[in-house]
């Protein structure tokens, strides 16, 4: 691991200014990604910011909203009543990420910056474009069976790895965000990038912006919701594919709103909402499922090893959806 600094400010705008004003800064929460690439020599900051003394983890209903503080502990917010209640898309996906020892450890804020998995972007002896830029893609003609079939360019076709962001993407969550130019609000669907010819830039923050809560907007998806993760081994293994399916159902069983979002297939998490369109106003049967996943699948395309999603994919989003509604 190379030297570097370490600072721990009390105050926010102190973090922000630490990292503004100097490009190789970084901020560090759990710190369960973070130094894992630093170990490995893929991410070289020369500072690091740990924000872990910014009140910034509560967890409260404002307006309209269920606002989540970026330093809330996924396991605090998979358990929190409130968050069960309101939002249980959540707590499911919360809770099909990583171990319960990483969910003691990581943040909301730094689940929704973790870094892909991508065997070749941590290998630093490989090309990768994300890693080193203009350097290639080792997964393009590489093992690419955890690669992307929607959104990817060729300078990259890795997939973002988290769960949590999954179902944030199909509840229309807004990321708080405060910065040198001050604060925004950024809708969770534009907050991750697809790769196009930047993949080394996986978010649309500024240079020393920080995430400081996430608002989950109020709806009617309490009942029937399911987080369906397909991936090699029962726990503490990133999804192959998954699929968030949150469906109203009226009392004749018929859908007056959907959302659902796959993860697993993008370098962002992917909102299906052409299908979501497709099951409003259908009945809850597996035909309407069916018919849903044709219409989340179109313009899928797989590389060598991943051509596999093409089938788990609709199968999996009918499964997810099958569940939630009987839920
Ligand atoms: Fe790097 Fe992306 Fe290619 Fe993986 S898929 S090697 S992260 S450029």
């Amino acid at each position: 691991m190379n030297p570097f600094q370490y600072v721990r400010p009390s105050k926010q705008q102190a973090a922000i200014d630490a990292v503004a004003k100097d490009p190789t800064a970084k901020f560090i929460a759990g710190g369960t990604n973070l130094v894992d690439l630093m170990k490995r020599g893929v991410m070289t900051p020369h500072k690091l910011v740990d924000i872990n003394r910014l009140p910034l983890n509560k967890i409260e209903q404002q307006n309209n909203s269920l606002r989540i503080g970026a330093l809330a502990l996924n396991s605090a917010v998979a358990e929190d009543r409130q968050v069960r209640e309101k939002q249980p898309l959540l707590a499911l996906a919360l809770n099909a990420g990583a171990s319960p020892q990483l969910r003691n450890m990581a943040t909301v804020g730094g689940n929704m910056l973790q870094r892909t998995r991508c065997a070749y972007f941590y290998d630093t002896t490989m090309p990768c474009n994300k890693r080193q830029p203009g350097t290639g893609c080792g997964a393009l003609e590489g093992v690419n069976r955890m690669h992307a079939i929607f959104g990817f360019s060729d300078k990259c076709i890795a997939v973002h790895p988290s769960d949590m962001s999954v179902a944030l993407v199909a509840l229309d969550a807004v990321v708080q965000v405060s910065g040198p130019k001050g604060n925004r609000s950024i809708p969770f669907a534009d907050f991750h990038r697809l790769p196009g010819n930047t993949p080394e830039k996986d978010t649309n923050l500024e240079p020393g912006e920080l995430i400081t809560a996430v608002d989950v907007p109020d709806g009617p998806f309490t009942k029937h919701v399911h987080y369906q993760k397909v991936r090699e081994r029962a726990s503490y293994a990133f999804a192959l594919l998954s699929v968030a399916a949150a469906l109203d159902i009226d009392g004749s069983n018929n859908i007056k709103a959907a959302r659902l979002a796959m993860g697993g297939v993008a370098h962002k998490p992917w909102r299906l909402t052409a299908a979501e369109q497709a099951l409003v106003g259908k009945p809850a049967t597996e035909e309407t499922f069916r018919q849903a996943a044709a219409v989340a699948m179109q313009g899928a395309k797989a590389f060598k090893y991943n051509a596999y999603k093409l089938k788990l994919g609709p199968n999996a989003i009918v499964q997810a959806l099958k569940t939630a509604a009987a839920a």
